[in-house]
């Protein structure tokens, strides 16, 4: 008799890869929506920078409710955004001006609240900001 093949399931992407496809998405949007380096406000916004960097709490907690918060983020050219650090007390300023007093609390309040992001939600957030990429 011969053997059926078995069929394959086709295989589901990885939360990490979702995630990377998310954060691709957003950070095509920060950028287009920023144009402009957001801390010295002459280079180009070629980077997605962080205001609050986000990786250790990342690994250990999971994740968390800053992942895909777009307050956290802002253009930057690659001098300040690689050489310089990120420009922390300038982001910090850009941050206070474009939102209100008590951005950076509110902000950092999120990056200590676990959050178990799900598949659908990563999903969601990577359609969100493709569609937003395209209305800038
Ligand atoms: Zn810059």
């Amino acid at each position: 008799m011969k053997k059926l093949k078995k069929l394959k399931k086709p295989r589901k992407i990885s939360i990490k890869g979702l995630k990377l496809k998310a954060w691709g998405a957003m950070s095509r949007y920060i950028r287009t929506r920023d144009k402009r380096c957001v801390t010295c406000g002459s280079g180009i916004a070629e980077h997605c920078g962080h205001y609050l960097r986000n990786g250790e709490r990342n690994a250990q907690l999971g994740g968390n409710a800053l992942w895909f918060d777009e307050r956290n983020f802002g253009g930057q050219c690659a001098a300040c955004n690689l050489y310089r650090n990120g420009e922390p007390t300038k982001f910090a300023i850009f941050l206070e001006y474009k939102h209100r007093h008590g951005i950076l609390q509110e902000l950092s309040d999120l990056r200590n609240k676990p959050k178990k992001w799900t598949r659908e939600e990563i999903i969601e957030v990577e359609k969100k900001f493709n569609e937003r990429a395209h209305n800038v």
